[in-house]
């Protein structure tokens, strides 16, 4: 195509999976718009100053850097590439005490902040799950309080649903197993899926039981948005970004093929403009597909995008006159207390000071938001939360700013919708966390990336 207004790919959404599927697309020769309806790139991938501090949106730390999706993008298309810090140790606390998170199954019959005959019944499960694995069972149905005992004490229920919000989005009712015995290693995962017999359970078991602590994980020096920054750096000239443009339809063509109607795509209009392109890749929210796509659309699909359910989340960042948490890594407070809320802290500054005017401290508190409690009452709470927990803090506060966002564009719940990266019309793909059951955040966008470039390829869409 070649007029001011056609484009061989537009993709929806300057955030992290849109700006990495642009940047494929017009690395390999295509001609690429990107549109996002604000006026800055990066999405939920952005660093901004708050009265000298450079908060992020949300704490982030970037997982499976060494082999994952991202490593391979960043491998593959990037001229530059952000400078990693790792992330450090992952700690526990509940009530007073802080403990590391424990990885192997040494750490975890020591882990003494839950009660021992908690953890034994909780190997027994785990030797359960192992053998369902064995077996071949399928567990993405199977959710963790499924297969739980049901005579936990309330704190080690409270560490599970802990880990179920924060890795899935959802509670230990909905969120299924399968999360939890994903392996690490993107291509030797890549290998297994093709051989017939149970390797990758041996390697799933080795994760499950052994694991150690995960040394792939890491956080861009400068902020997360130094990794929007480098895609932006790394775009060739065949691709262009209009910010401020909403979208407002995708335009759906129909002709017949071998005797069958086929839908595709043949352009999109904003609110600004009509562009005619072969291609959309759509980075925005899944759900709101079927009022966007200008046709009739199965069913079926409508209905999965209907049940697709999000979570919110609350960040609230503090500036510390002074450094108070001193590890480099961050802190997973477990609320055993219905009342408290579940909080992930993250000293950011500690990964790079200059994050943090000199001598101060920046410190993000990732909250699980309950549902329906008003903002007002939740931003009370979560302060109350932190200054309960950590009363040193309360005097030595420089900053605070507050953070409403969606973490993740679809829970991974047994019983919600879920998008693919495949949709029923063609030449219109969706990435982004909605797309891909692996991982979470920004490791999860490049898998679904990937997943897009192998299904263009499928689709023998120039690729
Ligand atoms: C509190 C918090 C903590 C997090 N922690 C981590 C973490 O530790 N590790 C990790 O990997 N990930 C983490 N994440 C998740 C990660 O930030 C997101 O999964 C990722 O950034 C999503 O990228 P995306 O491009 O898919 O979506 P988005 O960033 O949401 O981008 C979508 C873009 O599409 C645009 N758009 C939408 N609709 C339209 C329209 N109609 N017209 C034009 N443009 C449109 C939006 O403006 C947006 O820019 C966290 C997120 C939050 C909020």
């Amino acid at each position: 195509m070649s007029d001011d207004n056609s484009y061989d790919a537009i993709v929806i959404g300057a955030g992290i999976s849109g700006l990495l599927s642009a940047l494929v697309l017009s690395k390999k020769g295509k001609r690429v718009l990107i549109v996002d309806k604000e006026s800055f790139i990066g999405g939920m991938c952005r660093s901004y100053d708050v009265e000298g501090y450079m908060v992020d949106t949300g704490p982030h730390v970037i997982t499976r850097l060494d082999s994952g999706p991202l490593k391979e993008l960043m491998d593959k298309y990037f001229d530059v590439v952000p400078s990693f810090v790792p992330h450090g140790t992952y700690h526990v606390r509940i009530n007073e005490s802080v403990k590391p998170f424990p990885w192997s199954v040494r750490d975890w019959m020591l882990f003494d902040l839950l009660p021992l005959e908690d953890r034994s019944l909780m190997m027994k499960t785990a030797f359960d799950i192992v053998y369902m694995l064995s077996v071949g069972k399928d567990l993405s149905r199977v959710s963790i309080a499924d297969v739980v005992p049901r005579n936990l004490s309330r704190v080690t229920t409270s560490f599970l649903d802990y880990l179920s919000h924060f890795m899935l989005g959802t509670s230990v009712n909905d969120a299924p197993i399968s999360r939890f015995v994903d392996r690490k290693e993107y291509n030797r995962d890549k290998l297994n899926e093709n051989n017939s017999l149970n390797i990758p359970y041996v390697g799933r078991l080795y994760n499950l039981l052994i694991g150690g602590k995960p040394s792939d994980q890491m956080y861009p020096k400068g902020g997360i948005q130094k990794i929007v920054d480098s895609i932006k750096i790394s775009l060739p000239k065949n691709a262009h970004i209009n910010l401020n443009e909403n979208l407002i339809s995708i335009d759906v063509e129909s002709s017949q093929k071998k005797g069958q109607a086929v839908q595709k795509v043949c352009g999109i209009k904003t609110d600004k403009n009509e562009y005619k392109c072969d291609t959309v890749i759509y980075s925005g929210f899944p759900n709101e597909l079927p009022e966007i796509i200008k046709h009739d659309l199965p069913v079926e699909y409508v209905q999965n995008m209907r049940n697709i359910e999000q979570v919110k989340s609350l960040t609230v960042w503090l500036g510390l006159e002074k450094e108070v948490f001193t590890e480099q890594g961050s802190e997973m407070w477990v609320s055993p207390d219905p009342s408290g809320l579940h909080t992930w802290v993250v000293p950011t500054s500690n990964f790079d000071p200059y994050l943090a005017p000199k001598g101060s401290q920046l410190v993000g508190f990732a909250f699980i938001v309950p549902e329906n409690i008003p903002q007002r009452e939740l931003r009370d709470r979560a302060l109350d939360t932190i200054f309960t927990t950590m009363p040193e803090l309360e005097n030595c506060v420089d900053m605070i700013h507050h953070q409403e966002l969606v973490p993740e564009k679809a829970c991974w719940s047994i019983n919600s919708g879920f998008s693919d990266v495949v949709t029923p019309v063609k030449n219109l793909y969706c990435v982004g966390s909605s797309t891909v059951k692996r991982s979470m955040g920004l490791t999860r966008s490049a898998y679904s990336v990937l997943r897009m470039m192998n299904q263009m390829a499928i689709d023998r869409n120039g690729i």
